[in-house]
């Protein structure tokens, strides 16, 4: 976890928000929006604050933010989860994430993720003493091979770790992919993480969560985040879904953790949940429309452009532009056009870079004004 010369590194997001705030750039490269989600939701933290909820939440979370997740899984996708034995309130996918690997992997257990990944993934693996096993997701399409996918599973394996809609890809993993996962997890009995926090925000390609396949749901851990879906990402709301015994497992490390966390923000959460679908289906349209703004300023100023089904990201390569490598692309592109994105290959492992040296990753979860503003700068790239 440390850079090349000892010290501590940034995260590539906060290097990249970094280099757009001393340029004075627009800042495509973190993923964050610019503007708020629901005022319903917005409103009831308020109100939660107003009323007095202000001390430390339950350990598992109210029980009516739990409750607003079991019938969120049961509305969408039929699941049926227990909201007392079942779920789990973390501070973000981000400690569910870290506290399920903490819980689960021993040294010298092998934990698969797909690549390029969520830069979290790698480094937490390295925290809980894991080894680290990838599968490519190759240009253009980001699907993996299917034989390198039956191959990276071994007798080691504790987790497969996946993440659909893909963080930086934006690829929805076919029901086929999944359902091979399944069969390869339940051979090699490994625990499935499945790490959904984009569940609501897919473009054409619907979400199918991974637990909802058959023989999936007794050893999945499902993972998703208030974050994305409601535009707080600085509330740091996550839940996880997974059997009682994962759960109870998983527990025992967020209690040493965070303990609990964000207790005014919980009662808000869970109205952000119950919202009518058709509130659901507008964040999508919207983000969607975003996407193509994007898409077609990138496409209009030379890049090759990556569609992605979901999520807040596009992928462009830079190699008709006549460049090769994306970070050091990414470091001009403030002085070039003043944008900044971020390199794909700061998703990948240092030693699997080649593939992805040209393609930048550019965030579209901002306002219309702001993408039209970025699409005009980027044409300077053309002329
Ligand atoms: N997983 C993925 C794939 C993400 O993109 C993000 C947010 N960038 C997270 C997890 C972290 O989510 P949270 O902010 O809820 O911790
Ligand atoms: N998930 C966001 C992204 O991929 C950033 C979150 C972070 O900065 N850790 O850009």
């Amino acid at each position: 976890l440390l850079g090349p010369d000892g010290i501590p590194a940034p995260t590539v997001f906060a290097e990249m928000s970094a280099l757009a705030a001393s340029t004075g750039a627009i800042n495509l490269g973190q993923g964050f929006p610019d503007q708020d989600g629901p005022a319903e939701v917005l409103e009831a933290a308020v109100r939660a604050i107003r009323d007095g909820v202000n001390q430390y939440p339950p350990g598992r979370g109210t029980a009516d933010l739990r409750t607003a997740v079991a019938e969120h899984q049961q509305r969408w996708y039929g699941l049926d989860v227990d909201p007392d034995r079942e779920v789990l309130v973390t501070a973000g996918a981000t400690e569910a994430l870290a506290a399920t690997l903490l819980a689960l992997v021993e040294p010298g257990d092998e934990v698969i993720t797909f690549e390029p990944f969520y830069d979290a993934y790698g480094a937490l693996v390295r925290l809980a003493g894991g080894t680290h096993v990838t599968v490519p997701l190759t240009a253009p399409d980001f699907l993996p091979d299917e034989d390198t996918l039956r191959a990276a599973f071994t007798d080691r394996t504790r987790v497969v770790l996946v993440n659909t809609p893909h963080n930086p890809t934006g690829r929805v993993l076919p029901d086929e992919v999944l359902r091979t996962i399944v069969e390869l997890a339940t051979r090699y009995d490994a625990v499935i993480v499945t790490d959904e926090v984009y569940e609501h925000l897919t473009f054409t390609v619907p979400h199918t969560p991974i637990a909802t396949l058959p023989g999936a749901a007794e050893r999945t851990v499902s993972i998703s985040s208030a974050g994305k879906t409601f535009s707080t990402t600085g509330w740091k709301i996550g839940w996880l879904t997974a059997p009682p015994t994962l759960v109870d497992a998983i527990t025992t490390v967020k209690q040493y953790l965070t303990f609990v966390n964000g207790a005014p923000f919980q009662p808000a959460v869970a109205v952000g949940l119950r919202l009518p679908d058709a509130v659901f289906a507008g964040i999508a349209a919207e983000l969607a429309a975003k996407h193509e703004l994007l898409a077609s300023g990138l496409r209009s100023a030379g890049f090759d452009v990556m569609r992605p089904d979901g999520g807040y990201f596009v992928i462009a390569d830079t190699a008709p532009l006549g460049y090769d490598d994306a970070r050091a692309f990414c470091l001009e592109l403030p002085a070039l056009a003043g944008v900044v994105g971020v390199p794909v290959s700061a998703f990948v492992r240092p030693d699997h870079a080649a593939g992805y040296r040209s393609l930048v990753r550019f965030a579209f979860c901002k306002r219309r004004s702001v993408l039209e503003d970025a699409a005009e700068r980027l044409a300077r790239l053309h002329a």
